[in-house]
């Protein structure tokens, strides 16, 4: 038996029946990753003396067990003691003096922390290029990018080099990327998880979720993750149900919507057919489909790279050369700043910094920001509306599969355009998840993207799991 092949659900399991012990899970990722590491390079740090947490939680509270199961952490979250470097330069030798909120409940879950993982730098990007560690490769094929920024993880949980793993989510993060690698990725309702520690890019955007092989694992993990924090003001204090609960049950009279603007020109056929198959499989288990219309999804993607960026320069001015990560010394201090700033962020960092800037600047807030935040505001609203009368939305996750290596890179409006449908879902605060739903002819994964309304987490659960149990792509595996 391959261990690292395994469901954190169906190990759990055989711990439980005594079958096997958490080290020989650990020894067979561990060895998992000394076989295709070099090949895949899903990691940025490989943390090898890690050490599992107490599995007693403070307060007496029920305490969730991942027995020691290994989990993969995206370089954006702030690991004590462990590098954290969002794959930029500019936080070259940035070790964090405290965790993350998700990171101190992993470790009271007893989770077993492999290291970090590679990513587009600051979450800028999709397709994991942008990284100053270099891409991470497609398990499925190694010439083609994983999808970003949370390329990594995705291709850690798609490799066997992770059980389950960590991502983050402004426009598409985690979703994209699961959708490329052929493994689950749910982005949660904005507030669902604590942002405390995560190095933030777009605050009123990011949030932390799970990418996982399947759809239990993911029920699985957001138990241990989700719920409020007081270190993050934005993080809700809304019920958390016991996600594992609300996978059964099926979805007779489940109203689902499928958004017209979301199958137009640009989305690859057989993407396109994959997501209809599996549209047609949920109606005959019982679902009722519903064609709507979502009008202002065309002004999304513009929408995002005006608030993103403005928010990404305003995050990103406190990395100056003074406090943390990398300094390059000049004379006077306005000199040190340009020349630890211009070598320590990389093309696309500095980009998104003067887009931001700009349309932040007097005379170009009114006409750019302003106007932005309103359009957010009517995508928001057409969201509650299509709400009232759907119970979730199915889209295609990614116009494309997986694409080449290099093949975006110089093009940046090309690059952004991968995110188009995953990005509605962060500008409404909406939880949306990507399930395997298929394989294009050249053998790569297509993702199913299925949206609810915030803290609608439990129907995207159900849905998944009814779609997951009659299909079988999330058991096909990449032969590395
Ligand atoms: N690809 C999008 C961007 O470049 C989204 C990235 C993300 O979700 N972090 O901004």
């Amino acid at each position: 038996m391959k261990l690292y092949e395994l469901s954190a659900a169906r190990l759990i399991s055989l711990l439980e029946a005594g079958e096997i012990k958490a080290s020989e899970i650990q020894e067979s990722v561990q060895k998992r990753i000394d076989e295709v590491e070099d090949r895949v390079h899903a990691y940025a740090t490989l943390d090898r003396n890690t050490e599992t947490g107490s599995s007693k939680s403070a307060g007496g509270e029920s305490v969730l067990d991942l027995k020691g199961i290994p989990v993969a952490v995206k370089d954006n979250i702030c690991t004590k003691g462990v590098p954290t470097t969002c794959s930029s330069r500019i936080l070259e030798g940035f070790i964090p003096p405290y965790d993350a909120a998700v990171i101190n409940r992993l470790k009271k879950a007893n989770a077993f922390l492999l290291g970090k993982t590679n990513m587009d730098e600051f979450a800028f990007g999709s397709s994991c290029e942008t990284s100053c560690y270099g891409p991470t490769h497609n398990p499925w094929d190694l010439s083609r990018i994983p999808g970003g920024s949370s390329g990594g993880s995705a291709a850690a949980v798609a490799s066997g080099e992770a059980i389950l793993a960590l991502g983050s989510d402004t426009g598409g993060s985690i979703r994209q990327p699961a959708a490329m690698c052929g493994v689950v990725g749910l982005k949660p309702t904005y507030g669902r998880v604590s942002r405390y520690g995560l190095i933030a890019f777009a605050s009123s955007l990011d949030q932390i979720g799970t990418i996982t092989k399947t759809v239990e694992d993911s029920a699985l993990l957001m138990n241990v993750i989700a719920g409020g924090d007081e270190n993050d003001s934005t993080c809700s204090n809304e019920d958390v149900p016991d996600f594992t609960k609300s996978l059964e049950g099926g979805i007779k009279d489940l109203i689902i919507g499928v958004p017209d603007e979301y199958f137009v020109e640009g989305l690859d056929k057989e993407v396109e057919e994959a997501v209809n198959e599996a549209i047609k499989l949920l109606s005959g288990l019982g679902a009722k489909v519903e064609r709507i219309s979502l009008p202002h999804t065309k002004y999304a993607v513009s929408t995002y790279y005006l608030i993103a960026p403005a928010e990404a320069s305003s995050n990103l001015a406190r990395f100056d050369g003074v406090q943390y990560g990398l300094r390059r010394d000049a004379e006077g201090i306005t000199d040190m700043y340009k020349v630890t700033r211009s070598s320590g962020f990389g093309e696309e960092a500095i980009r998104r910094i003067i887009l931001g800037t700009y349309s932040l600047s007097s005379g170009y807030y009114e006409d750019y920001y302003l106007k932005a935040q309103k359009v957010r505001a009517v995508i928001a609203g057409e969201f509650k509306e299509a709400f009232k009368k759907v119970d979730c939305l199915i889209t295609p996750t990614s116009p494309t599969t997986a694409f080449k290596i290099g093949e975006r890179i110089e093009d940046p409006l090309k690059m952004y355009l991968s995110d188009v449908f995953t990005i509605p879902a962060n500008l409404a605060g909406l939880p949306a998840m990507s399930v395997p739903c298929g394989f294009c002819g050249n053998n790569l994964p297509v993702g199913m993207q299925i949206l609810a309304k915030p803290f609608g987490e439990k129907t995207i659960f159900k849905t998944a799991y009814a779609y997951q149990e009659n299909s079988q792509w999330h058991k096909r595996k990449p032969s590395l």
